[in-house]
């Protein structure tokens, strides 16, 4: 089977031809938030394909998109797709950690984080995937700080709205004067940029609530953490403070990720 499969975040559209587990053809262009309909149907019309995965930053159910808080315009409904092809629609981090417990083999119990412009997750509970009514594995919207930060869900406190690349700005244009990206404060933090490697423990720190609650829960193996801002993974491991018996790793599919687990999700739903 060869199978096209996409994987859309709010400023990401990646795609690629997926056969037996292995990516053919990648591509990755800036999402078209007004027009990503007409964006997706272009491309479906331009490859050879016998299925379709999408990845969606949102909560989706049954091909419906429920809540997509950095997509607001495709909210309460189903996209608008011209295939006459079998196609699968999930959330973009729960085909992410499909995609890495396909790689990964040897475990059961996989968790995954994805840490790009929001903080998303995926739970895969004795090799299936945990959806609750839907929702579950939606990790980016847990509280950490009663009546904290205001979250683009609309909530306060959420794990997203501190450690989401969208949100960093709120703590260090003071101090750095101006944006940076992830990787920009990545970068000056392998020069040693004490304000950026303060960044980091300040990031790490969070993110450790998070990892601490998830391993409460679920009792993983393996928390894979991917998605754009994991590029800094070799940076901030070193401060996470981790309590359990549990691997956090980075993930070895990187982009490729979501689009093996659609693909995972065709050959085994
Ligand atoms: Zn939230």
């Amino acid at each position: 089977m060869k199978a096209l499969c996409f994987d859309i975040g709010g400023t990401n559209l990646k795609y690629g031809i997926v056969e037996n587990y292995k990516v053919l053809y990648f591509k990755k262009e800036r999402t078209d938030k007004y027009n990503l309909e007409e964006q997706i149907n272009r491309i479906i019309n331009s490859f050879e394909h016998d299925a379709i995965s999408i990845g969606f930053a949102g909560v989706v159910k049954e091909n419906k998109i429920l809540f997509a808080p950095n997509l607001k315009t495709y909210q309460e409904r189903e996209l608008k797709i011209n295939t006459d092809k079998r196609i699968v629609i999930d959330n973009d981090a729960n085909l992410f950690t499909l995609g890495e417990y396909a790689n990964l083999k040897n475990y059961e119990n996989v968790i995954g984080i994805t840490l790009g412009t929001g903080v998303g997750g995926g739970i895969v509970i004795g090799g299936k995937l945990y959806k609750g009514k839907g929702g579950a594995g939606e990790i980016g919207h847990i509280t950490v700080v009663q009546d904290g930060a205001l979250c683009n869900c609309g909530k306060l406190g959420c794990i997203e709205a501190y450690i989401g690349e969208s949100y960093f700005p709120r703590y260090f244009e003071n101090v750095f004067g101006k944006k940076l990206s992830a990787n920009e404060i990545y970068n000056l933090a392998l020069r040693n940029d004490s304000r950026a490697v303060e960044f980091w423990k300040w990031f790490s720190e969070k993110l450790s609530i998070l990892i601490n609650n998830l391993v409460c829960i679920f009792d993983p193996e393996v928390i894979v953490i991917g998605g754009g801002v994991s590029n800094a993974f070799d940076v901030f491991k070193n401060f996470l403070n981790v309590k359990g018996n549990v691997v956090v790793k980075k993930s070895e599919l990187g982009e490729y990720a979501s689009l093996i687990g659609g693909y995972f999700a065709l050959m085994n739903i």
